[in-house]
């Protein structure tokens, strides 16, 4: 089970003259549910990510995920961000394997998941690579792998696609539902961009700006293969 429960959340940033980012936000993310959070820049989408991750505390309200309340960032969550900062000095392989390396793996165990998620991100042939060797739409495809290697229930995405030119930008929304589809995470997956929301969210939640509020949620019938 890797659901949220979202009750009345609100976040303020700042000391003396706050400014507040999010209100009383209010939400349930079921277990294994694609989510698109869609807003304009600025509406609070980065900072209602964050508070999933675990990155931030909300000012008030509280997150519940899998029944028990948030207390930081964890493994079972994993974060895809537009940058992918993979490290330079690092080939591709040893970038996806650091999470594992980190947690003590075995050297066998790290080399499956490695190849196993690679694969599964297209990047078969590329291990030997070094980041600067690869164009975005690569490196992007790497942090994914990263990400997934960890094993976690949930990845939470913010703008993962947003620094890469159109087509591939395409290609990746596209493989990310084939990874879905593999995979059955949750993923919630947060853009600016109105199609990209409604191409892969099966539902999508629409925050609107100053602060921060769900102005609607609406239900995307989709035809999956
Ligand atoms: P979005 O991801 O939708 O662009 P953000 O969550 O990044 O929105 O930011 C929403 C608002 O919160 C912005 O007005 C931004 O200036 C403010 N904000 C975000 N992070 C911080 C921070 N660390 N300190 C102060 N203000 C912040
Ligand atoms: P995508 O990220 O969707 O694969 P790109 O435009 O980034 O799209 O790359 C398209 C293809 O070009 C890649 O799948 C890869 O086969 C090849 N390619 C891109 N950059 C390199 C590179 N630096 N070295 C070798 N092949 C590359």
């Amino acid at each position: 089970m890797a659901g949220f429960q979202i009750n009345g959340v609100s976040k303020s940033y700042g000391g003396t003259n706050p400014t507040e980012t999010l209100k009383q936000i209010d939400l349930t993310i079921e277990d294994g549910e694609l989510l698109s959070i869609l807003g304009p820049s600025g509406c609070g989408k980065s900072t209602l990510l964050d508070i999933l991750a675990g990155l931030q505390r909300p000012t008030s309200g509280e997150v519940l995920f899998d029944g028990k309340k948030l207390e930081g960032p964890d493994k079972k969550r994993g974060v895809v961000f537009q940058d992918p900062s993979l490290y330079p000095w690092r080939t591709v392989f040893r970038n996806v394997e650091l999470g594992l390396e980190i947690r003590g793996a075995a050297k066998a165990e790290r080399r499956e998941a490695v190849q196993r998620y690679l694969d599964m991100v297209g990047l078969r042939g590329f291990e030997h690579k070094y980041p600067h060797h690869l164009s975005g739409g690569m490196k992007q495809r790497a942090g994914l792998a990263r990400a997934l290697a960890n094993r976690p229930d949930v990845l939470l995405m913010d703008e993962p696609f947003g620094a890469v030119d159109h087509l591939t930008r395409l290609q990746l929304q596209d493989d990310l539902l084939n990874i879905w589809e593999a995979e059955r995470k949750t993923i919630v997956f947060v853009t600016h961009d109105v199609s990209e929301a409604v191409y892969l969210g099966d539902r999508v939640v629409l925050l609107s700006p100053r602060p921060g509020r769900i102005k609607s949620i609406f239900p995307v019938p989709h035809k999956r293969p």
